[in-house]
């Protein structure tokens, strides 16, 4: 059949159109299976993110419910408020602390928070200016009220919460009920107030007790002293001199007991004067030494160079605790030796902290015992009491000492090997004196010294000194050795010009060991300086024996074995004072002084007076002020010793009247205060009232006459002879001052050494008082530094000090300077003078 010519075109068109509408149905079922495709990822990852955001959300929920249950259960309160002070939320701890049933109550009744929940409104308003500055506080503790009226303490930890551009929105924070707490610290701070109060009622207790004892002990002590200077059988004078042993006992254990008790109470000051730290540790060794050398201890001490000198501290309290605890250290040693070191812990500009040691070779302390030893009145061996006395106060005086030096105490020990006590103690430095100079003179640069001496620490100090000092020191523990090297040394062409010998080894000692360097020609030249120790009676005598006059009592002090080593090399001998003693035959003042005794107790009347009368002096006694007053009136006496604590009128009172009638005749009699009060304060308060000094009772005999001369001028009532023995500028009048002390040589070397002592303190308080323009201050130590230099019959060095003494008075202090380098001048040649002295009594 033959296709119409109409359908041609048609059936021509019909084939591509199929095509192409297939191939478009192709592409579209394509794209539908892409379409399809990619529908079914997005629904995969929609599921996906439905799934994740359950997830999220369900530990949203749980976090949520978990911060709200601490919310909830939180034992602290969590609040929110607004700036303004209202609560947005709270906890119900919030409620419980503050007294509230539910926290909707809370909200609902404290509107106004400074105002109704805050004991102190201003509180508030300090807790929110310090969240406006620093965004954050902690541990805020104020007063509130709670609910029913009840106050609790508080305390609180808040911040601020602001927005993206910083503005504050609200607060947040915890609150927590401190009330216990604070009840239990005002329990502790009452408990407190009233323990201290109770020390320093014990104290005062104390200090009233050791005063009430001291006054009978003057009669007990003055009264043994007076019957022991009379005709006695010999059992009489045992007994007698038991009794006296005892109560000096007695009395230094009085004496401990007020300075612990002025420690516990915090009653004590140190003092901060300017010293120099080796004169005053070279003044307690040489008091110590005796006692060392007696037992046959060695006693060297070693302060390197770098220690600096010129301190500024309290030089008294320190040559306490080094007393104390040398002291200690050589009566528990029986061999050995007993070593003091002192280090510097730290230096910084003018503070230094420094490290002392005392290190001793006896019995030593077991370990439960080395904590125990420095409480009050315990010892290590109750047994050794009875040894050793003792009264167990002395480590704990020193340790509040130390503490008060702002250092500590602490002892490192091995029983049967000995011990070695620390502390350490805080001074101030002067800023010209860092370090102890070294003297560079050429005539010691690398001069050979043989060093013959059996103790290790003495050789190893001793070369370090004389190694420091440019010298070349070699050393030798023994005699044989010594003649050994010197032999050798000749040999080799070098021989030593110096040796310095220690007097007593073993095997052979010093004085065989000298007397065969001076018998044999080629040794005889050199230079020996004996190195002898104090308690051995004899030794200068020995060294004159051997023409050695070079010779130096243990333990050595640096500037001594210095000046000694310059003194023996430049003339090869050093003055021996050959001048014999007067024999104690007066007993007897030569100035028939009239005094007035002021004193109301009857034992110390008759013992005063017979002191006195004994001296020589005639006495007046008053009962009390106002017949002291009268007495006054009715004659003249050239000085009154006064009693402080008096019935009807007290010695203050009696005093300041007696000073006041002295206004309109321009008089001064020297007035010197009896007191047994040995606090400092009681002291001042003496001389505050016009007393011109005061004496500690029990009154010793040697200190009241020594006093009583220094204060009453040659012109007063006496006879012209009296005054004669003293010649016109005198630097030390030793028969004058053996008589003042009834012809006790031991007396006599104590006051020595008590002035030595002393004088560089009172010294340094009189130049500290110039620089501070004190004329109070420098009048009195002025006037203590005469009297003491008086006692010596040192009348230039007194006469310095007086003019001083009025400078001060007057307060015009433009020649004050002058005057001062006058009297250090006197000092020291006084010092000088009594050295050749104490080497004197050495033999
Ligand atoms: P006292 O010596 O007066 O008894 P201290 O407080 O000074 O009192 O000393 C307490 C105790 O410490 C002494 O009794 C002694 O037992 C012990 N002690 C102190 N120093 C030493 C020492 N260097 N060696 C051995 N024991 C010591």
């Amino acid at each position: 059949m033959q296709i119409p010519s109409i359908f041609r075109p048609i059936m021509a068109w019909l084939p591509g159109t199929f095509v192409r509408q297939s191939q478009q149905r192709k592409a579209h079922t394509a794209a539908l299976r892409q379409w399809t495709t990619e529908l079914a990822q997005t629904n995969a990852e929609l599921a996906r993110e439905i799934a994740e955001r359950q997830r999220v959300e369900h530990e949203l929920r749980q976090a949520e419910a978990k911060y709200r249950s601490i919310f909830e259960n939180a034992v602290e309160g969590i609040f929110q408020t607004t700036p303004d002070g209202s609560y947005l939320s709270v906890n119900p701890a919030l409620a419980r602390i503050y007294g509230y049933e539910t926290r909707e109550a809370l909200i609902s009744s404290l509107t106004d928070i400074s105002g109704q929940l805050y004991v102190n409104a201003s509180r508030r308003a300090e807790f929110a200016r310090l969240l406006q500055e620093h965004s954050t506080v902690s541990g805020f503790e104020s007063q509130v009220y709670r609910r029913d009226g009840q106050i609790i303490w508080i305390t609180e930890t808040a911040r601020a919460v602001r927005d993206a551009s910083g503005v504050l929105l609200y607060y947040e924070g915890t609150v927590e009920d401190i009330s216990e707490r604070k009840r239990a610290e005002e329990e502790l701070q009452k408990a407190k107030v009233a323990a201290e109060a109770a020390t320093r009622a014990k104290s005062e207790f104390l200090a009233n007790i050791s005063h009430e004892l001291r006054t009978p002990m003057n009669g007990i002590i003055g009264m043994t002293e007076l019957a022991l200077d009379t005709a006695l059988t010999p059992e009489q004078r045992e007994y007698l001199t038991i009794v006296q042993d005892s109560a000096d006992a007695l009395l230094e254990l009085l004496n401990d007991i007020l300075d612990f008790s002025k420690i516990e109470a915090g009653r004590w000051e140190l003092e901060s004067l300017d010293f120099s730290l080796r004169d005053t540790l070279e003044m307690a060794l040489k008091t110590l030494a005796i006692r060392a050398h007696r037992k046959g201890l060695e006693l060297p001490y070693h302060i390197p160079t770098a220690v600096p000198d010129g301190l500024i501290g309290d030089p008294g309290r320190l040559r306490q605790i080094i007393v104390n605890l040398i002291g200690n250290a050589i009566k528990f040693t029986e061999q050995g030796e007993v070593v003091i070191r002192v280090t510097v812990e730290w230096h910084i500009q003018h503070e230094v902290s420094l490290h002392f040691t005392v290190t001793d070779t006896g019995i030593g302390i077991p370990p439960d015992k080395q904590q125990l030893i420095f409480t009050p009145f315990t010892q290590a061996d109750n047994s050794m009491t009875r040894r050793f006395g003792g009264t167990g106060l002395g480590l704990a005086i020193s340790s509040g000492l130390v503490a008060m030096m702002d250092g500590r105490l602490w002892v490192e020990s091995a029983v049967g090997q000995g011990s070695t006590f620390h502390f350490t103690a805080h001074f101030g430095v002067r800023p010209e004196a860092t370090a102890q100079p070294s003297p560079t003179w050429d005539s010691l640069h690398n001069l050979p010294v043989l060093v013959v001496d059996d103790n290790a620490t003495n050789r190893r100090i001793l070369e370090e000194q004389l190694t420091s000092w440019g010298m070349q020191p070699t050393m030798v523990d023994g005699g044989q050795a010594a003649l050994a090297a010197l032999h050798q040394a000749v040999q080799k062409g070098a021989p030593f010009p110096l040796v310095v010998l220690d007097a007593h080894m073993p095997s052979m000692d010093g004085f065989r060991v000298a007397a065969q360097i001076k018998q044999s020609p080629v040794l005889t030249h050199a230079t020996i300086m004996m190195l002898t120790s104090g308690g051995q009676s004899g030794d200068v005598a020995r060294c004159r024996e051997l023409g050695i006059t070079s010779y130096l009592m243990k333990p050595i002090k640096q500037s001594e074995l210095l000046n000694a080593i310059c003194t023996a090399l430049h003339t090869a001998s050093v003055p021996v004072h050959d001048t014999p003693l007067p024999p104690p035959s007066r007993t007897q003042s030569q100035r028939p002084l009239h005094i007035l005794l002021v004193e109301d107790n009857v034992v110390n009347q008759r013992l005063t007076v017979w002191i006195l009368q004994k001296w020589g002096y005639s006495v007046v006694v008053a009962g009390n002020g106002t017949e002291a007053l009268a007495a006054l009136a009715r004659e003249t006496f050239a000085l009154v010793l006064m009693d402080v604590q008096m019935s009807d009128m007290d010695g203050l009172a009696t005093t300041a009247t007696i000073r006041t009638q002295e206004q309109a005749t321009g008089a001064h009699i020297p007035i010197v205060a009896l007191t047994a009060h040995a606090m400092q304060e009681d002291r001042e308060r003496c001389l505050a009232a016009g007393m011109d000094a005061y004496l500690s009772k029990p009154l010793q005999a040697p200190q009241l006459f020594q006093l009583i001369d220094s204060l009453v001028p040659c012109t007063v009532p006496m006879s012209e002879a009296a005054c004669a023995g003293v010649p016109a500028g005198a630097v030390f009048d030793q028969q004058a001052t053996l008589v003042r002390v009834k012809g006790d040589r031991e007396m006599l070397q104590e006051i020595v050494q008590l002035f030595r002592a002393e004088a560089p303190e009172l010294l340094a308080a009189i130049r500290a008082s110039m620089a501070r323009g004190d004329g109070h201050a420098l009048q009195r130590a002025a006037h203590s530094l005469k009297g003491t230099v008086r006692s010596f019959g040192a009348q230039a060095a007194g006469d310095a000090a007086l003019r001083l003494e009025e400078m001060g008075r007057s307060g015009d202090l433009t020649q004050a300077a002058l005057a001062c380098a006058e009297l250090e001048k006197e000092v020291a040649n006084l010092e000088q003078a009594l050295a050749g002295f104490r080497q004197e009594q050495a033999t």
